[in-house]
Parts: C-alpha cells; sequence; structure tokens
C-alpha cells in the first residue's frame, strides 16, 4: 500500500500510526484486566480478527481508531460522496478521493466482519478510540463491562421450553430427535 502513497500521505499515514499516548486497545485491555476480566488477544480462528476475544462472553471486543475506521463518517450507498461529517474522522483535503474511497472500504469490511461474527453467535463490542480520552474511559468501559455482563446473562438463560402445552405428541418428539 505505501508504495501508492504520495509523500504526503505517507507522512499523514505515518503520523497517525505512531500517535501520542497509550495505544487505545491497550487502555481497553488494561482496564479489563484490572477488573478481572480474562480474554485472549488477536484469535486467528475467530472471524474477523478482533482485537479482543472473550470466550466466556461469547464476546468478540473490536478497538477502532477514529481515522482508519471512519467514525460517525457517512458516505452516500451509490457514491463515495460525504453525507455526515465527523469531528473525529477527518478526511484531508488533499486526495481526498483517495482517503474517501479507503476509508469506505474499511467501513465496508468492518461491517462484514461484525455480520459475520453476530452469524456465529458471537457478539460485538466496538470501543471508538475517543471514547477512550481521559475524560471518558471510565464511562466509556463500564458500558462495555454492562454489556458484558448481558452478554453473560443472554448465554446462560434457561432455554424456554420446547413444548407449552405440557402434552408432547409423537410428531413433536420426533421433530426434537432429529436435532
Ligand atoms: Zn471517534
Amino acid at each position: 500500500m505505501t508504495d501508492r502513497l504520495t509523500p504526503t500521505q505517507r507522512h499523514y499515514v505515518m503520523s497517525r500510526i505512531h500517535g501520542k499516548g497509550t495505544k487505545p486497545e491497550l487502555m481497553v485491555r488494561q482496564w479489563l484486566w484490572r477488573h478481572g476480566y480474562r480474554y485472549r488477544l488477536n484469535v486467528n480462528s475467530v472471524p474477523g480478527k478482533p482485537d479482543i476475544v472473550m470466550r466466556r462472553y461469547r464476546t468478540a471486543i473490536f478497538v477502532n481508531g477514529c481515522f482508519w475506521h471512519g467514525h460517525h463518517v457517512q458516505f452516500s450507498v451509490s457514491s463515495c460522496q460525504l453525507i455526515v461529517n465527523s469531528s473525529c474522522c477527518k478526511i484531508p483535503q488533499t486526495n481526498r478521493e483517495f482517503w474517501v474511497n479507503k476509508i469506505k472500504r474499511n467501513q465496508e469490511r468492518d461491517e462484514r466482519n461484525y455480520q459475520l461474527l453476530r452469524d456465529n453467535g458471537w457478539q460485538v463490542i466496538v470501543v471508538w478510540e475517543c471514547q477512550l480520552q481521559q475524560k471518558k474511559l471510565e464511562a466509556t468501559m463500564l458500558q462495555v463491562e454492562l454489556q458484558l455482563n448481558e452478554n453473560f446473562l443472554a448465554l446462560h438463560q434457561p432455554k424456554p421450553k420446547p413444548y407449552e402445552s405440557g402434552e408432547e405428541t409423537p410428531l413433536s418428539m420426533a421433530a426434537e430427535s432429529r436435532n
């Protein structure tokens, strides 16, 4: 990819990669660890290779950089027209079309991954970089924790009884044994 970038673009990319402060993903991991949550990282066997995998909660957590993943940015479906501007994902004016295309593709890939996970029975939590600013971190992570606990409860809820009437007919028993 770098070969296709102009020096200006490359400089922009590098400035985004070497951001200051702690890596957002690390902040999420540290918070979870401190609060007793255990997880695995970048598990290849889970679709979309989530940043953090919590099997006990059947939950995949993605920690997304606002720029690359296009936080709050919306493009029109048919073209790459920007229809909603974002304060945390500012698309450069220089080579705008290049960036718009890139970020739109990233968004589409993210959506595909999330859907694939949901189709496989996973819950998806997306944490955005801008939600991890110092004054927002605690509230954001409490939301994540709440979601984790809801996911856990949903996993361990007693299964609804298959027959409401009480009487099992041979037909329904046959249907059950197939499963
Ligand atoms: Zn953001």
